[in-house]
């Protein structure tokens, strides 16, 4: 067992997190508050290959693995510039296309993907399925060669930003009973598709859509794979690289929390000559979040291990609870880190309750707490389902 990343990720830490510091917490805010999107620092991240680092040589991408993918995401977020739209179009939608997708597919999309040049969005969750993915409604009918796809999507991140969704469907004579998924390649000014944009109050330069599917005439080609029957085993591959970028993300932001409290902590007096960390209840509780980031980092780092060997059942369950832990680890991070700032903790200028919202919707998203837990409690504990 080794706790040492290669000397190649040692650097790609340090490089990603030079970048990350370069644009910082308050140009993060900036774009948001200006609902603009962090553009200059995508497309530096691509040009400079932190966003193909898991994409495969042969496709543009440095040939790297999820661990490399989750060190991006957690030292950008680190820096204070947590990008949520990483955990979608190189971690969920570059591994759907690597693992599954045809080699047309593969050539048309992971080159643009990898330096940034594209996005490319991921589409499942539905108004009335909601947690339940048996219960997805879009349904794709054959029109001629092509397919019409038709149904409606909700919270999809980034579809102002992406030329294309890869959007979860079922065929219509599967349309009911356990899920048999379709994965569809849509451009996002297909005929058809229309979007409403979501107020959230999350402050984020990456905003959420409602997606309309309207018979949307779609070519053969837009089908992932070569068959109706790489559908499962394609929205199956995306779901560990999901869980393992997210949580990485969350550690980053915890990390990024107690770091900007424990600066202002070491500095700020207030009763003399004493700093308020000196006083342990204020300490104490970053302590303590600070021991929960670490734990969840922990985990992350045995999750991406099992994923990048090939083991994608265990990695399942690893980041599962990697994502669980980190979800958690960093709400508290960011709640006991505006605590101990005080006043300030609630002004934009320090730059920690503005993660307020991002950290709560990562006990939600992309995956609920409570759907791990019945995953834990079915897959790890061997309880029944309840649902
Ligand atoms: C910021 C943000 C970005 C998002 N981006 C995307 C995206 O890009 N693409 C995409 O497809 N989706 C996206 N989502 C959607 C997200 O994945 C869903 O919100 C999430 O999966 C929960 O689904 P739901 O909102 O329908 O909640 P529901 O399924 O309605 O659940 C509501 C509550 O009930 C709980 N619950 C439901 N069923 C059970 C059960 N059986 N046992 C115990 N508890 C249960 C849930 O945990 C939750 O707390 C995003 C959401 C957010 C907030």
């Amino acid at each position: 067992m080794t706790f040492d990343l290669t000397p190649e990720q040692d650097q790609l830490r340090d490089a990603v997190r030079a970048l990350g510091r370069r644009y910082g917490h308050g140009y993060f805010v900036e774009k948001a508050k200006a609902g603009e999107h962090t553009t200059e620092l995508w497309a530096e991240a691509g040009q400079l290959g932190y966003l193909g680092v898991n994409i495969p040589t042969e496709y543009g991408g440095g040939g790297g693995g999820i661990t490399d993918l989750a060190i991006v995401c957690e030292e950008l977020a680190a820096a204070g510039c947590p990008l949520l739209l990483l955990v979608v179009s190189p971690a969920i939608v570059a591994t759907v296309l690597t693992r599954h997708g045809t080699e047309e597919q593969r050539k048309k999309h992971l080159p643009g993907l990898a330096d940034g040049s594209q996005k490319i969005v991921f589409a499942i969750t539905e108004p009335e399925a909601g947690s339940n993915f048996h219960r997805l409604g879009t349904v794709a009918r054959r029109d001629g060669d092509g397919w019409l796809l038709s149904g409606r999507k909700c919270y999809i991140s980034g579809v102002d930003e992406a030329d294309h969704v890869l959007v979860v469907a079922r065929t219509e004579d599967a349309a009911t009973g356990r899920l048999k998924p379709a994965l569809f390649l849509v451009p996002t000014d297909a005929a058809g598709l229309t979007r409403s944009k979501l107020d959230m109050e999350i402050v984020s330069p990456e905003n959420q859509f409602l997606l309309y599917l309207d018979d949307v005439r779609l070519p053969a080609d837009a089908l992932v794979g070569e068959s109706l029957d790489a559908g499962l085993p394609a929205l199956f591959a995306g779901l560990n690289p999901e869980r393992i970028t997210v949580a990485a993300m969350g550690a980053g932001t915890g990390r990024y929390a107690i770091e900007r409290a424990s600066e202002y902590t070491a500095t700020r007096k207030v009763w003399g000559g004493r700093t308020i960390g000196s006083h342990q209840g204020v300490s104490h509780p970053l302590a303590h979040a600070a021991v929960q980031v670490e734990l969840a980092r922990l985990m992350i780092q045995k999750a991406a291990t099992l994923y990048d060997a090939g083991r994608d059942l265990e990695a399942g369950v690893a980041g599962n609870m990697a994502k669980y832990a980190a979800g958690e680890a960093a709400a508290l991070a960011v709640d006991t880190a505006v605590q101990a700032l005080g006043g300030a903790g609630m002004t934009t200028e320090y730059g920690v309750a503005t993660l307020l919202g991002a950290v709560r919707a990562g006990r939600i998203a992309p995956v609920s707490r409570e759907m791990i837990l019945n995953f834990v409690a079915q897959h790890v504990l061997g309880q029944d389902k309840s649902y």
